[in-house]
């Protein structure tokens, strides 16, 4: 058994821990990660399959034109040099097909308005209004800004308290155009009349503003952010699951490791699941009523993807994001039909090199509900049985069907499919149910569904995509509201500012 105390432990290496483990330990602070996985990053990991590499769960970035937020931060966490960007097509960075017509979605506010309204001419004030809208949002909420407050705010109640349809529908009648504006909502796994508008706004804004490919794989962000780490003193331990977090009367002293090892610290955070980290608490400082509420929040959908490895040359490469619907209400995909499956999907290459002609890879992502795996989920990566593998070779040659549709010959340029399934998802990053995107933020239930920094404990801390909200920027800017109980956020806008002027 070691014994060693640490100002600060992280539990768990996605995006969140990393950041808060970068910013904290840039400013003194003596922190150490620890991560249950081989590799580091959680949804930033990547795997190989000869010499092809594909990403898990991070696959275009917004707003990385110099200048832009996501820049900004980047350079922050020195992040510019390591991580090879591929810009996606300027003239419709998103395809979005809806009952076989096709709609782009152009980078920059009036490329992207120009470019909808040559499809929707008589609505081209409504597309206005629109992008008016969503950058006003944007700009509503200081931290998206770097602005220095007095308080965390994320954003106005107002966009809060209204769903994406809600707002869609205020801003437009003609119901195609509602449907493609809402487009990509596998990017948040939109759920009608639930999901706040802000989330919307976020994520739309932040692509116009420019949308990059990242070449040769997310695991470059995770060993970048790593290697600074280290550089500045932190520690980064991996085969270290946290079996149990330990507390005395007062405060959380410990971790206890599945491999027996006890790590103790001043401070803790918790960059796994929040659901997942209640279960590894004992604790009384967590009252029923907190662990109860936590432990009946509601989880984003999981996901069953092709990782489509081509034959040499016979592919040109695609510098754009395919949304498809067999169907015109973009939102009914949520409860697909299993017979049918997929009546959505999205279909993205991969990048190696910029400006590539070929491609070498792929992925195809439907939804899936936890339900259709249910039955197997007491076994193992690798073991889960020869019906299980039944069930996933169906699926794949649905898939691929349905991609043949609007991709013709495609079959015959694959050479190797891999596959994987909300389970790979729950026992790769430890989300519940192999949820995408953790907890569903309900606009009907605003206080109830969001998960605070904060816990019962006062010397644990939460960080992560259930904290404000998921992606690169959404887990960035919580990283930093988690840091922000320790250097105060405004020390942190500061550093940030500095780092870029
Ligand atoms: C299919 C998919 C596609 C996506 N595409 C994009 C995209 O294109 N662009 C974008 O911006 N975002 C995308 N996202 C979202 C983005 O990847 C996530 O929001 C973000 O990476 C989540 O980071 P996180 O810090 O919350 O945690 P996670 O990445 O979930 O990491 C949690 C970490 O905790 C570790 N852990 C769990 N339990 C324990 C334990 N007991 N002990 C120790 N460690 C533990 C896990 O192994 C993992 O490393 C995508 C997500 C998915 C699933």
């Amino acid at each position: 058994m070691s014994n060693n105390k640490y100002d600060i432990l992280i539990a768990g290496s996605g995006l969140g821990g990393l950041v808060c483990g970068y910013i904290l330990s840039k400013n003194g602070y003596k922190v150490i990660i620890v991560e249950k996985n081989p590799q580091i990053g959680g949804c930033l990991q990547t795997f190989k399959r000869g010499n092809v590499k594909f990403d898990t769960g991070m696959h275009y970035i917004g707003s990385m034109e110099e200048g832009q937020i996501l820049h900004r931060f980047f350079k922050y966490l020195n992040l510019l040099d390591d991580v090879p960007l591929s810009r996606l097509d300027k003239s419709g960075y998103d395809v979005i097909s809806i009952a076989g017509e096709k709609y782009k979605f152009a980078s920059g506010y009036d490329g992207f308005i120009e470019e909808l309204a040559r499809k929707f001419p008589q609505n081209k004030n409504d597309i206005q209004q629109y992008v008016r809208r969503i950058r006003e949002i944007a700009n509503a909420s200081p931290l998206y800004n770097l602005q220095e407050i007095n308080s965390p705010v994320f954003i106005e109640a107002d966009y809060i308290k209204t769903s994406i349809n809600e707002f869609i529908a205020s801003i437009t009648h003609n119901l195609r155009l509602q449907n493609v504006l809402a487009g990509n909502l596998p990017l948040y796994a939109g759920v009608k009349d639930k999901t706040p508008t802000y989330i919307h706004a976020l994520i739309n804004n932040f692509y116009i503003q420019s949308a990059y490919r990242i070449v040769g794989g997310s695991d470059t962000i995770a060993n970048s952010l790593a290697k600074s780490i280290q550089s500045f003193g932190g520690k980064i331990l991996t085969h270290a699951e946290v079996e149990q977090f330990i507390c005395n009367e007062n405060k959380m002293t410990s971790v206890l490791l599945t491999n027996g090892n006890v790590i103790e610290a001043d401070y803790f955070i918790s960059n796994i699941h929040p659901q997942i980290t209640m279960e590894k608490i004992q604790s009384k400082l967590i009252r029923k009523v907190y662990r109860e509420r936590i432990a009946n929040l509601e989880n984003t959908l999981s996901n069953f993807t092709l990782f489509i490895k081509f034959k040499k040359e016979q592919t040109e490469y695609l510098n754009y994001n395919f949304y498809y619907y067999d169907h015109e209400d973009v939102w009914a995909s949520n409860n697909y039909d299993i017979d049918k499956l997929p009546q959505s999907y999205l279909y993205m290459h991969q990048s190696v090199q910029d400006g590539a002609t070929f491609a070498e890879s792929a992925q195809m992502i439907a939804y899936m509900h936890y339900n259709e795996v249910k039955q197997w989920e007491n076994t193992k990566v690798g073991r889960r049985g020869a019906d299980y593998k039944a069930f996933k070779a169906e699926k794949t040659q649905k898939m691929l069907d349905k991609l043949e549709n609007s991709f013709p010959h495609i079959k015959s340029a694959i050479d190797a499919v891999y596959t994987s399934s909300p389970l790979t998802y729950r026992d790769y990053t430890a989300t519940k149910e192999g949820s995408m995107y953790g907890i569903i933020r309900d606009k009907n239930f605003p206080a109830h569904t969001l998960v605070s920094q904060r816990t019962k404990i006062p010397n644990l801390f939460m960080t992560g995509q259930n904290i404000n909200s998921h992606g690169i920027l959404g887990v960035t800017i919580g990283a930093m509201i988690t840091c922000a109980e320790f250097l105060g956020i405004n020390t942190i806008i500061r550093e940030i500012e500095k780092v870029n002027n």
